[in-house]
């Protein structure tokens, strides 16, 4: 699908008008309970964990941009991948990718290893070792394409290959892409997860998650976990969400044009070892990453010479904000060293490329020649 016709549907998923009056944008439904005309049969709406007309506008819109047959709206990205793990149980095994969002490994470390849940961590570009990794017990694979932050490719029709030979799930985190740049489930994935904190939100003002499935027997698994756990999204954020989806398309194509500058540039300056973006033909993963999705995103990842130029350059950009999160219409500059990859062991960071000299730059709406001169300043600014 062209980027012009993905971009009709973000402005027209779900309902995009409120049927009873027309009203261009689905009310904020701010109800926890609905009067029953018979208490016999209780109607479509009996009580808001169960069911919100805002949120259910949100999943209908992002199950048919992901193209499944079912959505989900949860409270964080956390909440959404954590609802999903729960249709395991104790005794079942994952195989999962060893780059996930450091919060999913620390939720299936630290909390679901202790129910029961068994996860083998394998480096997920390597196909033999996710191969070698499933036992009999091996219910899912879970895996994340870019991974972050050295943006590494999974095949995903490859792994979905593999999961469908062995009877397994495959699971995928498509925060960093979206589905305007990739469709997993159109891939032979059967779930997919969102952090729609990040590009689909799109503002740096929310925290929300979404899960899309293709089969309508997961959905109802996930379906029970969100009604039972109840870690739903409330109206205000789904409305906020939905609101976001709108405009991903001009925002994302947009900031991946100056991703694509800014990385370009990147490989010119002297104090810049290497640059990570996938739709750059020496990244190792270009090729299969633009066989599966429309572009290299805007998040780039670059190593600096030392550690001491790093931090120079962090304290003096004035544009892009110095934080942890990304896909904002600012632009966010990331130190992984101590934000999302703080409670790695050194030697273990340094093996995965997450040196002290390592920056994450998600690319904003900014200009690209002015975060491209805002860099440049930092980067020549005298070492304080
Ligand atoms: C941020 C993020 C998450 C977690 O989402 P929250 O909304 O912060 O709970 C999950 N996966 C990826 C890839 C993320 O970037």
């Amino acid at each position: 699908m062209k980027h012009d016709d993905f971009q009709t549907k973000l402005v027209h998923a779900g309902p995009d008008r409120e049927p009873r009056t027309g009203a261009s944008s689905i009310p904020i439904y701010q109800v926890s309970t609905y009067h029953q005309n018979d208490p016999e049969h209780l109607g479509r709406y009996d009580y808001g964990r169960s069911d919100n007309p805002t949120r259910e506008a949100l999943e209908q819109a992002i199950a048919e941009l992901e193209g499944g047959v079912r959505g989900f709206a949860f409270a964080s990205g956390m909440a959404a991948t954590s609802s999903v793990l729960m249709i395991f149980q104790a005794g079942d095994h994952l195989v999962v990718g060893e780059d996930i969002y450091g919060g999913t490994y620390r939720i299936l470390t630290a909390v679901f290893k202790r129910w029961g849940l068994e996860t083998t961590f394998v480096d997920s570009t390597d196909l033999e070792q996710v191969r070698a990794a499933i036992t009999p017990k091996t219910k899912a694979i879970f895996v994340e394409t870019p991974s972050n932050p050295t943006l590494k490719i999974t095949d995903l029709p490859a792994v979905a290959e593999i999961a469908q030979e062995r009877g397994l799930l495959a699971i995928t985190d498509n925060t960093f892409m979206s589905p305007l740049l990739q469709r997993p489930l159109e891939l032979g994935f059967d779930i997919v997860v969102h952090s729609a904190t990040k590009f689909i939100g799109g503002h740096s003002d929310l925290i929300a998650g979404l899960a899309v499935v293709k089969d309508a027997k997961i959905g109802q698994r996930i379906r029970h976990v969100q009604n039972a756990f109840g870690a739903i999204l409330g109206p205000q954020d789904s409305w906020l969400t939905l609101r976001g989806l709108k405009t991903l398309g001009v925002r994302l194509i947009r900031q991946q044009e100056s991703a694509g500058a800014i990385a370009s540039w990147l490989q010119t300056r002297p104090e810049v070892k290497k640059v990570y973006y996938p739709a750059l033909e020496n990244h190792p993963g270009c090729k299969v990453h633009l066989r599966q999705a429309a572009g290299g995103g805007a998040v780039v990842s670059f190593e600096l010479a030392s550690k001491e130029i790093a931090v120079k350059m962090m304290k003096a950009v004035k544009l892009p904000l110095v934080a942890v999160s990304l896909g904002g219409v600012e632009s966010i500059l990331s130190y992984p060293a101590t934000m999302s990859h703080a409670a790695m062991p050194a030697p273990e960071r340094a093996a995965r490329g997450i040196t002290d000299g390592l920056v994450r730059l998600s690319v904003g709406l900014e200009a690209a020649q002015d975060l491209i001169a805002d860099l440049g300043q930092a980067l020549d600014s005298p070492e304080c």
